[in-house]
């Protein structure tokens, strides 16, 4: 099977075979991306997912991918909307995974979009895909007071460690959440074994308000139980 015949949009299965050398999904990628690709926000039933998988199965694509697509629409607007907030959030567990789910994600967001009037085969020289959708890596790597700047400026992406995106959650008035479709816990099973279960039921509660999350990790060969989450409609949450 190949991306596009899994749902992708051609504009980001040429991105990915072009710039990053990537043209066949791994398996991860096969049952992932239909799911998640045509999951529409209004169905419970398949608003969360769970992707359990290897190290270096190409987990990251699994889920940075359908964000992009889902996120794609953004672009067809001729202006840049600063108030739109933050639309997706990936938490990893240490700031080395958040940097490198961020690098991955940098390089999708290279994708450049095809002005109309342009040859669908020659290779575009539309704007690129950054210049709409923003993404932030808030890891504690830099001053509380730049990160503040960073989201105050809008940030539709991000990529963030559990203790600091509460931090701005809880201090940042101009972190606009309320838009939010997409959460993405990676690493879920390390998130709890590192003493991050307070840390992920704060932001889930400041994301919804007064929402109640049970979450579960995984042990070694455990499924982990995604049953009991309650999401508003509209938004997704991948555990991975
Ligand atoms: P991950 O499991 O997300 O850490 O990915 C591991 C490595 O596999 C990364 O270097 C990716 O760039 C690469 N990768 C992910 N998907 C594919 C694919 N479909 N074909 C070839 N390489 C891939």
């Amino acid at each position: 099977s190949t991306f596009t015949g899994l749902g992708l949009d051609p504009l980001i299965v040429t991105h990915l075979s072009s710039k990053l050398n990537i043209s066949k999904p791994t398996s991860i990628q096969r049952s992932a991306l239909p799911a998640l690709l045509s999951s529409s926000p209004e169905d419970t039933s398949s608003r969360d997912v769970f992707i359990q998988s290897q190290t270096g199965s190409g987990k990251t694509l699994s889920f940075l991918l359908p964000i992009i697509q889902d996120l794609l629409p953004l672009s067809t607007h001729s202006y840049i909307d600063r108030s739109i907030g933050t639309l997706a959030i990936i938490i990893a567990p240490t700031r080395e995974l958040a940097k490198q789910i961020s690098d991955v994600l940098e390089s999708l967001l290279q994708l450049r979009l095809r002005p109309p009037d342009e040859a669908p085969d020659a290779e575009s020289t539309g704007p690129r895909l950054t210049r709409w959708l923003v993404s932030g890596l808030l890891t504690g790597g830099s001053t509380r007071a730049h990160e503040k700047a960073r989201l105050r400026k809008g940030c539709p992406i991000l990529v963030s460690t559990p203790g600091r995106l509460l931090d701005h959650l809880q201090n940042t008035a101009s972190f606009n959440v309320g838009k939010c479709r997409w959460l993405v816990l990676d690493e879920a099973d390390r998130l709890m074994e590192l003493g991050f279960e307070e840390s992920i039921q704060g932001i889930i509660k400041g994301l919804e308000g007064r929402r109640k999350l049970a979450l579960k990790a995984v042990e070694e060969g455990k499924s982990m139980e995604v049953g009991g989450w309650d999401w508003e409609r509209r938004r997704r949450t991948i555990l991975c």
